[in-house]
C-alpha cells in the first residue's frame, strides 16, 4: 500500500514540475513574442513611410511650390504619416503643411527622430528620416505609434531612438538604463525598452492561452483520473487478493436434491465474507476476480478449503460441482487439489461457455487428464444462448445444467418445454445426466419431475450455505 502511494506522489511531483517547466518557458517565450510583436508594427508603420520615398524621388528638383500637392496627396492617402517636410542643402527646404515657412533650425541627424514638442500641436512628436545623402533627405512625421505601445500586455513599454524616448502615454523623456529590457529593430535605429509588469503579464498570458490551459487542465484532471483510477485499481486487487489469501471467500454450497428431494450433492459457490461479516455476491465480485487474473488463485483457494474439510471424512456418495474457467483447467496446482477431492466423492466440474473455447483439442486432453482421476464434467448454464448441442458432442459432458431461465420459461412458454423435451431426448442418448437449476415452486418441479428430470437446485429446496452447514444438511437428510 505505501508502495503505491508513493508511486502516486512520484507520478504528482514529475507532472508538476514538467508543466512547470513546460508553463514557464512557454510564458517567457510568450513575453518575447509580445514585445516583438509591438517592434514589428512600429517597423511596419515605418515601412509604409519608406514605401512612398520612390514616389518622391522625382521632386528632388523642383520648388516648393511645386512639391506641395504631391507631398499633401501622400499625407492624404497614407494613413501612418502625419506630415512630410524636405530638406535640401542641409536645411528645411519645404513642409507638406507650411510650404516653405518652416521655422525649424536644426536638420535631424538620427534615422528615427524624436522631438519633444511638434511645432504645431505642441506634442511630442516622432519621424522617420530618410537620407538620400549626407544634406539632402525626406522626414516623415509619424502617426499613432503611441498606440502600438499603448496595446502593450506584458508591462511599460517605450520606444527610444538610444537618446530620447516616448511612451505609451505619448510622453517625452530621455534615454536612460534604468534596467529595462531592450528589444531592438532589425531594421530601423530604435528599441523597445520594457519595464516589466509581472501581474499584467501573467493576466494577458492566461487570457491570451485559456483555451490552452483550460485543455492542459483537463489532460491534468484526466490523468490525476487515471492515476486515482489506478490506485483504486491496485486498491481493489489488493484487497481481492488478501481476501482471497485469508480464505474470506468462502465456499458455501447449495445442495442438489433427487426426486425424494435427498440431498444428492452440491454446488460449490463463492461467497466474499467481510471483516464486518458482510456476505458479498460472486456476481459482484467475480467480473473483478476475472479482471485482475485471479481466477485460479480463487479456485485454488476454494479448492483448498474443500480438502481441509474433508480430508478426515469418509469417501462419501455425493456429486459435489465446482465452477471451474477455461484457464483453471491447465493449471497443475489445481489438478492436484482436485486428485484428493475426487477420492472422497465425485468432483464435478462446471464451464459456461460465455465465450467461445479457444483450442478445442488442447480443451478436450486437458479434461481426460482430468477424468483419468476420477472428475466428471458439467456444462453450465445450458438454454442462456452460450451453450449449444455441439458442446456435448465435443467434449463428451456428464451432467448439463439447464439454466434458471429455462425453468423459469417451461410454465408458461410452449416453446421451452418443446426444446426441454428435445434436450432430455439428446442426453439419453448421449448418457449425459441433467440437473435444473433455479427451481423455485412446486409447479416447476412437478413439470420437470414428469419429463424425468430428477436432479434438481434450487431454493424451493435449499439456498446456499455454508460448507459446515451442507454436512449437518446433508447427515440429516440423506
Ligand atoms: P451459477 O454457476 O449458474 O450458479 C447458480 C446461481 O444461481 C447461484 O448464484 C445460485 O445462488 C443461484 N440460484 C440457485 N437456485 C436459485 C433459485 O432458485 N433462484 C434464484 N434466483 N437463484 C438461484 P450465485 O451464488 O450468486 O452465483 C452466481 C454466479 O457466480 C454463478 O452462477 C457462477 O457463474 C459464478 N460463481 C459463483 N461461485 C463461483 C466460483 O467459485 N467460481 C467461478 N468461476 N464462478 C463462480
Ligand atoms: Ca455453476
Ligand atoms: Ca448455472
Amino acid at each position: 500500500m505505501k508502495f503505491i502511494v508513493n508511486r502516486y506522489i512520484i507520478c504528482v511531483f514529475i507532472i508538476f514540475m514538467v508543466s512547470k517547466y513546460v508553463i514557464f518557458a512557454d510564458y517567457k517565450k510568450y513575453v518575447e513574442h509580445n514585445v516583438k510583436g509591438t517592434v514589428a508594427k512600429i517597423e511596419s508603420k515605418f515601412d509604409k513611410a519608406k514605401s512612398t520615398v520612390e514616389t518622391l524621388s522625382y521632386l528632388k528638383d523642383k520648388t516648393c511650390q511645386e512639391m506641395m500637392i504631391p507631398l499633401q496627396k501622400i499625407v492624404a492617402l497614407n494613413p501612418t504619416i502625419n506630415s512630410i517636410s524636405v530638406i535640401r542643402n542641409g536645411k528645411y527646404y519645404c513642409s507638406s503643411i507650411v510650404g516653405m515657412n518652416i521655422s525649424k533650425k536644426v536638420t535631424p541627424e538620427k534615422e528615427i527622430y524624436i522631438k519633444e514638442k511638434n511645432t504645431l500641436t505642441g506634442l511630442p512628436s516622432i519621424s522617420y528620416y530618410h537620407r538620400y545623402d549626407k544634406a539632402n533627405g525626406i522626414q516623415f512625421f509619424m502617426k499613432g505609434i503611441p498606440f502600438h505601445l499603448e496595446e502593450s500586455r506584458v508591462g511599460n513599454v517605450t520606444l527610444s531612438n538610444r537618446e530620447y524616448t516616448i511612451s505609451k502615454d505619448n510622453q517625452f523623456g530621455v534615454h536612460a538604463s534604468n534596467g529595462e529590457e531592450e528589444y531592438p529593430s532589425s531594421k530601423y535605429d530604435f528599441l523597445i525598452l520594457l519595464k516589466y509588469d509581472t501581474w499584467a503579464s501573467i493576466k494577458s498570458y492566461l487570457v491570451d492561452n485559456r483555451l490552452i490551459i483550460v485543455l492542459s487542465l483537463l489532460v491534468l484532471a484526466l490523468l490525476k483520473g487515471i492515476s486515482v483510477k489506478s490506485v483504486f485499481f491496485n486498491k481493489e486487487y489488493y484487497k481481492l487478493n488478501e481476501a482471497i489469501k485469508n480464505h474470506k471467500i468462502q465456499p458455501f454450497v447449495q445442495p442438489v436434491v433427487n426426486s425424494k428431494e435427498q440431498i444428492v450433492g452440491g454446488e460449490v459457490l463463492a461467497r466474499w465474507i467481510t471483516e464486518k461479516g458482510n456476505i458479498i455476491s460472486p456476481l459482484e465480485f467475480i467480473p473483478k476476480i476475472e479482471k485482475f487474473g485471479l481466477m485460479n488463485a480463487m479456485t485454488k483457494s476454494l479448492l483448498m478449503q474443500l480438502r481441509e474439510c474433508y480430508q478426515n471424512m469418509p469417501k462419501n456418495e455425493l456429486r459435489i460441482s465446482v465452477n471451474l474457467t477455461e484457464g483453471c483447467l491447465y493449471d497443475d496446482e489445481i489438478y492436484d487439489l482436485c486428485k484428493p477431492l475426487s477420492e472422497k466423492f465425485t468432483l464435478i466440474l462446471e464451464f459456461t461457455e460465455s465465450t467461445e473455447f479457444e483450442d478445442r483439442y488442447k480443451i478436450i486432453q486437458y479434461m481426460q487428464k482430468f477424468r483419468d482421476i476420477g472428475v466428471k464434467f458439467a456444462l453450465d448454464d445450458y438454454g442462456t444462448g452460450y451453450s449449444s448441442l455441439q458442446y456435448l458432442n465435443y467434449y463428451q459432458f456428464d451432467f448439463v445444467k439447464i439454466d434458471k431461465s429455462f425453468i423459469d420459461d417451461i410454465e408458461t412458454n410452449r416453446q421451452s418445454l418443446k426444446i426441454l423435451e428435445n434436450i432430455i431426448l439428446l442426453a439419453n442418448n448421449l448418457d449425459i445426466k441433467l440437473v435444473a437449476e433455479g427451481v423455485e415452486n412446486q409447479n416447476q418441479k412437478q413439470i420437470l419431475n414428469d419429463l424425468n428430470i430428477s436432479s434438481h437446485q434450487g431454493f424451493l429446496y435449499f439456498k446456499p450455505m455454508p460448507l459446515s452447514e451442507f454436512n449437518s444438511a446433508v447427515n440429516h437428510k440423506v
